[in-house]
Parts: structure tokens; sequence; C-alpha cells
């Protein structure tokens, strides 16, 4: 950790440089590492010292450079980037886990997160409850001294409901259990997530910390104790590990992700504050509107709405195809967090999947539109919104 802010961390926490002095971050695309001596290279198997590596698949000085960077921007101890954000969830619970234990997360979940919960866990004998992650008293009820670990969504995808970070850690540590944090909505730059007692803290790099929608990517932030005693060596043998050339773009992400990250909220809170009330809308979800249910949860914890918002059409589908294939400048996609505006109708797409009473229970109804606002200029987003539900 280190004395500057976020931002300065940004630009330059991790940074290492070769002989040669380079001013921006060199890739290393190598996958091993050369010793000068036999000795040289058993003393590296008994112990890696600050520079030196042994193998890609542990680690490479390219992907050191981005893990300590989001780290120092994070605050936390130590972090081990993976090769996707779903590599990052998997791991982050699977290292620690062994059957008999039981997890405790909250319902609403990306849908591969929930797959590894539902279908991959409990084959090996883990027990998973599922509460509403936005009553606390469920979470007490749920956790006991048999819990492990708690999953938990921040803020949620796609009805953006936020959780009460601080309270439900409470509880959790209460019961001895370790919280880990999927945090890709609250994105890195509005992050308190360790502050407020967030054990572990996973990225998808795939979002907000590329985006510009080039590479996949996902971080595990914690403790040294954390990832250098549990998860370090799950990783080094599972061979989850980020790709030199990725972990550059997402070096070179972090740097604008501050400037991106506010000017993408600042956005959206502006075509929030613009849609509510429309005519052809049922519902506008926004947690920095007053009217969200947990309005005063985000402004405490988070500080801000986020880059993400979601409408629902009074139409319902009908409307929300009509709305989507009118856009001009909304990409119809499931990515989020990129430099571009994009729009996903979940329930036909990434919440395909799930039941039609499950549908109903996490508020995916036929007429939302989940939006990740862009870096374009706010008045020429709102036009075409405005434009495109004219004819809805
Ligand atoms: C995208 C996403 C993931 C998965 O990340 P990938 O990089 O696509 O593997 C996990 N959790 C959340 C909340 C996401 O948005």
């Amino acid at each position: 950790m280190t004395k500057w802010s976020k931002r300065t961390n940004q630009v330059h926490a991790g940074t290492r440089r070769s002989q040669y002095g380079e001013v921006s971050e060199s890739i290393f695309l190598t996958q091993g590492f050369v010793y000068d001596t036999a000795e040289q290279a058993e003393a590296r198997f008994v112990e890696l010292g600050e520079d030196e590596f042994i193998y890609a698949r542990y680690g490479n000085p390219t992907v050191r450079m981005f893990e300590e960077r989001i780290a120092a921007v994070e605050g936390a101890e130590d972090a081990f980037a993976t090769a996707s954000g779903m590599a990052a969830v998997n791991a982050a619970l699977v290292s620690m886990l062994k059957a008999g234990d039981h997890v405790v997360a909250s319902r609403a979940l990306f849908g591969s997160c929930l797959y590894i919960l539902e279908n991959i866990l409990v084959r090996y004998g883990v027990s998973v409850s599922f509460v509403d992650g936005t009553d606390l008293d469920q979470w007490k009820s749920a956790i006991t001294d048999q819990t492990k670990a708690v999953f938990l969504e921040s803020v949620s995808n796609p009805t953006l409901e936020v959780i009460d970070l601080k309270s439900v850690c409470e509880i959790a540590h209460a019961a001895g259990a370790l919280v880990i944090v999927d945090n890709v909505f609250a994105t890195p730059t509005f992050s308190n997530a360790i502050e407020l007692g967030a054990d572990v803290v996973v990225y998808s790099a795939t979002k907000h910390i590329d985006g510009q929608g080039r590479c996949l990517g996902g971080v595990i932030l914690g403790s040294e104790d954390y990832i250098r005693g549990t998860l370090e060596p799950y990783m080094k043998h599972t061979g989850g590990a980020m790709s030199p050339f990725n972990a550059w773009v997402m070096l070179k992400g972090i740097e604008t992700l501050d400037l991106r990250v506010h000017a993408q909220n600042e956005t959206a809170q502006k075509l929030a504050n613009a849609l509510e009330g429309h005519e052809k809308l049922s519902r506008v979800i926004y947690p920095g509107l007053a009217s969200h249910p947990q309005h005063d949860i985000a402004m405490a914890q988070i500080g801000a709405g986020g880059t993400m918002l979601s409408i629902e059409l009074a139409g319902g589908q009908e409307a929300a195809f009509k709305f989507l294939n009118t856009l001009e400048l909304f990409t119809i996609t499931n990515n989020l967090g990129d430099a571009k505006s994009l729009v996903t109708h979940p329930a036909t797409t990434t919440h395909q999947r799930l039941s039609d009473e499950q549908k109903v229970t996490l508020g995916i109804s036929p007429g939302l539109v989940r939006i990740s606002v862009g870096l374009e200029d706010s008045a020429d987003l709102l036009a075409d919104l405005t434009n495109a539900l004219a004819v809805t």
C-alpha cells in the first residue's frame, strides 16, 4: 500500500522498469525465465525474491505490475490476476472450500456465478443457501457457525439492487465466515469494499478496467495471507493465470479508469434524472436516484449511482425490442463498462437460462432493458434514448 491517492496509484503503482528504463510498461511475452546457474534455479524453487519469476502460470513481470497496481488502487494487501472474471470467482471460492462447508449467497447474481454455486460446488459436498441480499434478517438466519464463506454482488445485475455490505460483513464475521464480494458494478473507482469489511474482492477486468472491450481478465484481491497462502497454490496448479498481453492492456486501462468511470457515472445520473417519469417507462432503476430502494446505502457505501442503469418499458418485450432496434448510438450486446454505450435485454439473453419463476423473483421482466453508459456526449445519448422511446 502506498502514500498516494487512488488516482495517482492508477497511473504509477506497480511499475517495474527493465535495464532500458522504458517509460511505458513493457509486455514480457515470455512463458519462462532463465537461470544463470543450476544453484540459482534451485534457490528460486525454494523461495522467490521480489523480482524473480519461474513460470508464467505462477507469475510474470507484466502480470505482477497489473496485480500491484490494482491492489494499490483497491487498498488491498495483495492481488492475483486471472484469465477472466469467472476464473477469479471460481478460484476465490474453490481455493478455500472443502466438502462439508456451507456458503451463503445473495440470489441476485450473474448467471455464471450462480452456476458455480448451484451446480459445481454442491457436486463436491459444499452446501449453498441463497438469500434476498437486501434483507439483513435473511442473512442473519442463513449464516451459521458452519458457514465458511459469504458471496455477493455489491450491486446486482441487472436490477441494480445494492447490498448493505457493511452490515453483511458484520453478520458474517460474527460467525467466522469470510466475505467474498463480486464488485464489478461498484468498480474499483467507487469501491470501499475492504474498508467496509470485505475479506476478498473480485473483479471481472473485462469490464471497466479494460473499459474498451478488448480483453478478458479478472483479479482477486485480499490479504497477503489469503492471496499467497490460500489462493496462489490453487492458481499455480490449476492454470487460470492472466496472459501477459492481457495484463498489459489492463495496466494501460487502469491509467484512465478513474477519468472514464467518473465521466460515465455523471452521464448515467443525467440520463436517469431525465428518463425518470417518462410516459413509456414503468420503472427507471438507478442507485443515484432518490427513488431507488437502497439509495441511502448506495450513497453511504459506494458514493455514486454508478455507470449502469436499467429501465422497464411499459409495453413489455415487444416495446423493448422495438426500442433496442431503433437506437442508433447504443449497441446491442451483453458486455458492460465499455467506452461505447451498450444495451442488453436480460430476459432473452444474459438471463434466458432462468425459469419464468426465477425471472419474476429477480425482477427480470420482459420490458427490462439494461444500459451500460459509455463516454459519448450525454445530450446525444439522451436524444437517442428519447427518440427510440417515442416509437415504442
Ligand atoms: C462479467 C461479469 C462476470 C464475469 O466476468 P468475465 O470476465 O466475463 O468472465 C462476473 N461477475 C459480474 C458481476 C460480471 O458483470
